[in-house]
């Protein structure tokens, strides 16, 4: 017989917060929904290694649901779906909800750039007979994070005569990949003095594109000229037309499942590809949403978002002006009405590094999608801090949903910090806070990401569109 609880304890369990864990409140059934949610973004994770493949890949899912792309003038009527799409980097997705626009959007902000390293404009070398590309890191990577690790190249040529080709090479099981070298710890005497950030510099990341010189005394450059004939081969393209091409390497590593129970998936690119997959499906199934939906894809996130592509530029804004003219409304109103999500990912409390962490306002793996009041650094600098009122708006939402849902900051106070693009949305007067998903070894070549959490990310986008 349990005893009864005393009137002290009762009002103790009334007023504490304790915390909610996800995990151990799933029931079998839902686990399954969750696995086989994850399956989708396993698939979506592969096929969408740069924000170039992300807009193919979520372009082809978009039109066979029905989506076309937007016609700027033309009226479109509640339950249509349209995308924009900006150049071949950035993508949004909208379906028209049955209030007057002038009620304002639901718009849901994610990046689908990663950190990763491009190609310099002349990148082919060639040293000790072994040729060379060399890159130029994008977004915040720890560098020694990258040699030794199998590469993929990712992108796009523009030829002498205009013509574009795509690039890839290293994702089929077929194929070759790049590779950039580590010193062996037998000689790393000089190297292990150094720090961190000091060990492998960004001029040592150069991959390795080939090894065979040409059997040839009068060539020079024997390697070099190796590659330059191969690329030639099988693109067409001369060296001048690295002049004229945004060819990025990635880690050539396919989605898995993590430990044996399999909780966690690792992936390249989970920041923040888990927020774009989880607001897409979310977008996808809003068919008579009340207010019309904005799911924006955007690229360039992870370098300030600057760039025609990035949240810093209008084209979000010129696009809700275009749909405001079309249904006779005016665009700040629209706009000022609104309310967003920021959605990108949060780090997750790792033990193994727990100093970092202010224990008691971090997010956990597997206890929900994670909502960050403000992020920001020194002194929460450049954040958008979310209002008390807005937090209630999104805490009566995730609790009405039935959403495992947590609260953490980016680490404990001072440690360093950083912005999403929540700034760029709140500067058209509307409500905006950041949510998603927390994530361990995030800006690693793998990233870990728990299933749970993934899927209760789109609980929460889902929610946000009913
Ligand atoms: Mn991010
Ligand atoms: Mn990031």
């Amino acid at each position: 017989m349990s005893k009864e609880k005393s009137p002290s304890q009762q009002l103790q369990d009334k007023l504490t917060f304790t915390g909610k864990h996800a995990a151990s409140k799933l029931s079998a059934a839902e686990m399954e929904t969750i696995f086989a949610f994850n399956e989708g973004y396993k698939t979506f994770l592969d096929n969408s290694k740069t924000e170039g493949c992300c807009v193919e890949t979520v372009i082809e899912m978009a039109s066979s649901l029905g989506y076309t792309e937007f016609v700027p003038g033309k009226k479109y009527a509640p339950g249509a779906k349209v995308y924009v799409r900006n150049r071949g980097a950035a993508i949004m997705l909208s379906t028209i909800g049955t209030r007057p626009l002038e009620d304002g959007l639901r718009i849901v902000a994610s990046h689908i750039d990663s950190p990763r390293l491009d190609l310099k404009p002349n990148p082919l070398y060639e040293e000790a007979e072994i040729a060379y590309l060399k890159t130029h890191y994008y977004g915040g990577v720890r560098k020694y994070q990258w040699p030794t690790i199998p590469l993929a190249l990712h992108g796009v040529v523009f030829k002498e005569n205009g013509e574009m080709v795509r690039v890839n090479i290293g994702e089929d099981e077929n194929d070759p990949l790049f590779y950039i070298t580590d010193l062996l710890p037998h000689l790393g005497k000089d190297q292990n003095k150094k720090t961190l950030s000091e060990a492998f510099t960004g001029e040592c990341m150069n991959l390795i594109a080939g090894s065979l010189p040409e059997q040839d005394d009068d060539i020079k450059e024997k390697t070099k000229f190796t590659v330059l004939k191969l690329l030639h081969e099988k693109y067409g393209i001369t060296e001048a037309d690295f002049h004229t091409a945004d060819i990025k390497a990635v880690p050539a590593y396919k989605a898995r499942d993590i430990g044996l129970d399999r909780g966690l998936v690792a992936s390249y690119g989970h920041d923040d590809r888990v927020c774009a997959y989880t607001s897409l499906i979310a977008e996808f199934g809003a068919t008579s949403p009340e207010y019309t939906t904005v799911t924006v894809l955007a690229d360039k996130e992870e370098v300030g978002s600057a760039g025609n592509t990035g949240l810093a530029s209008n084209y979000f804004a010129y696009f809700v002006e275009e749909l405001a003219e079309a249904a006779g409304a005016k665009a700040r109103r629209v706009l000022a009405a609104s309310k967003a999500l920021s959605a990108d990912v949060n780090a997750a409390y790792d033990p193994a590094f727990s100093s970092a962490f202010e224990k008691r306002n971090s997010c956990f793996v597997h206890h929900g999608v994670g909502v960050a009041k403000y992020v920001g650094s020194g002194g929460k600098g450049g954040t958008v801090d979310a209002s008390a009122a807005y937090m209630s708006f999104v805490r009566t939402m995730l609790d009405g949903a039935g959403v495992k849902w947590q609260v953490g900051e980016l680490g404990k106070v001072d440690q360093g910090g950083g912005g999403t693009v929540a700034k760029f949305l709140a500067q058209y007067d509307m409500d905006i806070v950041d949510i998603g998903v927390p994530v361990l070894s995030m800006h690693a070549p793998y990233e870990v990401v728990s299933k749970i959490d993934v899927y209760m990310a789109f609980r929460a986008f889902e929610a946000f569109y009913k």
